[in-house]
């Protein structure tokens, strides 16, 4: 249905060497981003956008992220096989199946009908299959949890109780939280009744709408 070919692969190559310079240093990681095909994500007249470090519009005023952004977040994840995740922002699908590479069962939930048609048309004839759910992903999908990881890729105004509260013991949040404009991602390590917050560096990132995001 689409191909890989050796020239894009070298270019997948090229990028994970760059995200080593960069300062990701989980090999699981890095090795997933050198498998799922990035370009598949991109119109044919974008192709070269594909393997540079960049986010890119996906239409529906949104956007792939930044393949460093998806490394970092994906890094302080810390997914071990196995592991329910919950992705809260579809998008386009290709952070869904990075955390598929990693051995994790993937429920992944989207608030734009069309992103979410596309990505669940589009991910399974690439060989992926996470859960595909639509609707408010603020909220968490508390029908499947408990959570052992849960990953928002949208900016956040808080930190939702929903999501803490849908974490499993020692589950893991990774989640950007801050202004409009600019976040700083957040890790919440969940162990009994504590939660451990530790904060890294500042992203930038569309926002997250829905009842426990921004109004629109
Ligand atoms: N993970 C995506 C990828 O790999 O392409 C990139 C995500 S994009 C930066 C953020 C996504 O979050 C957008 O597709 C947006 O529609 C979605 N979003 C925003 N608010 C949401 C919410 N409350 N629930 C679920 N998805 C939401």
């Amino acid at each position: 249905m689409f191909e890989d070919n050796y020239r894009q692969r070298g270019l997948r190559n090229k990028l994970v060497r760059l995200l080593r310079q960069k300062g990701i240093t989980d090999e699981r990681v890095l090795s997933a981003i050198g498998k799922v095909p990035r370009h598949v994500f991109f119109e044919n007249a974008f192709l070269e956008h594909a393997y540079q470090d960049k986010a890119f519009p996906i239409g529906e005023g949104q956007t792939i992220s930044q393949p460093y952004t998806v490394a970092f977040q994906t890094e302080k994840l810390n997914v071990q096989p196995g592991n329910k995740v919950l992705e809260i922002g579809t998008g386009s699908g290709y952070q869904a199946c990075i955390l598929l590479e990693l051995g994790a069962v993937v429920h992944t939930i989207e608030y734009n009908r069309k992103l979410y048609e596309k990505a669940k048309q589009m991910l399974p004839k690439m060989g992926y299959r996470p859960h595909f759910h639509y609707g408010d992903g603020s909220k968490g999908l508390p029908a499947f949890a408990p959570f052992d990881r849960i990953l928002v890729t949208a900016g956040a105004p808080v930190v939702p109780d929903a999501l803490t509260e849908q974490l499993a013991d020692h589950g893991i949040l990774v989640i950007p939280v801050g202004d409009r404009e600019k976040q700083v991602m957040v890790r919440i390590t969940k162990k009994g009744d504590e939660l451990i917050r530790e904060d890294f560096d500042y992203f930038s990132f569309v926002p997250l709408l829905g009842e426990k995001g921004w109004k629109k």
